[in-house]
């Protein structure tokens, strides 16, 4: 059997840059996969069902969590967000690798299922560049951002969790570890038994 994929989980405070990063890690690597999550947030202006979130009822989404198909999920700012399981499972036993961009509760709860993945808490530079991050994105009012500024600092006492930090200040850099971290988990022991099993053939 081949090596299972690799589950690598983004998470982060909200405008810490973690769309920005998954977006340009796909970008570099067309191998690794984005789940689609399902939401109840209703869908902002030119987004896709089926391809930015399954948009559903709370009581289609409440259903779901009954029925165990989701891996992980979490009410965020108001709305439920959760990982359907069958594609991240399936995805990685047939050897693919994946990408989660979650909250921060969903990420720990996905450790406690799947120990062997992948957490990388994205951190921002400094308290005033999330401000004029969030600010600049122009996707949030005032009050809404105050309100992820404030969750900014108990997420942070989160963070110790994970299992790496990657300060977004330059974007390049962000990305730079990000792509040592892959490397550095394809090399794990546990993900090289079939070549210590194939050179440790007496003749071979
Ligand atoms: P998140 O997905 O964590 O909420 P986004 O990816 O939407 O955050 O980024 C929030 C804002 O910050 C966006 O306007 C994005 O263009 C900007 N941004 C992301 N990374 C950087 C960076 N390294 N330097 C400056 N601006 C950034
Ligand atoms: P947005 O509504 O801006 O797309 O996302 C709001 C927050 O929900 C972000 O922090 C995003 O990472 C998080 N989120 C998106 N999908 C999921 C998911 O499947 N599970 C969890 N726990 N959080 C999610």
């Amino acid at each position: 059997m081949g090596e299972k994929g690799l589950l690598l989980v983004i998470s982060g405070p909200s405008g810490t840059g973690k769309g920005t990063v998954v977006r340009a890690l796909q970008r570099a690597n067309s191998s690794l996969r984005l789940s689609i999550s399902a939401t109840t947030r209703l869908p902002r202006d030119g987004e896709v069902d089926g391809v930015d979130y399954y948009f559903m009822e709370r009581d289609i989404f409440k259903k779901m969590i009954e029925e165990g198909q989701l891996l992980e999920w979490a009410k965020v700012y108001g709305n439920y967000y959760g990982t359907p399981s069958h594609f991240v499972r399936d995805a990685l036993e047939r050897g693919n690798d994946i990408i989660l961009e979650i909250d921060i509760q969903g990420a720990l709860q996905v450790k406690e299922k799947l120990p062997e993945a992948v957490l990388v808490f994205i951190a921002p530079p400094s308290k005033t560049e999330l401000q004029t991050r969030l600010l600049g994105r122009k996707s949030d009012s005032r009050e809404e951002i105050e309100k992820r500024l404030k969750c900014m600092t108990g997420e942070m006492k989160l963070a110790g969790g994970y299992d790496y930090i990657v300060v977004n200040d330059s974007i390049n850099r962000a990305l730079d570890n990000i792509h040592a971290i892959i490397m550095a988990e394809k090399c794990r022991t546990w993900r090289q038994q079939s070549i210590i099993e194939q050179l440790s053939q007496p003749g071979s």
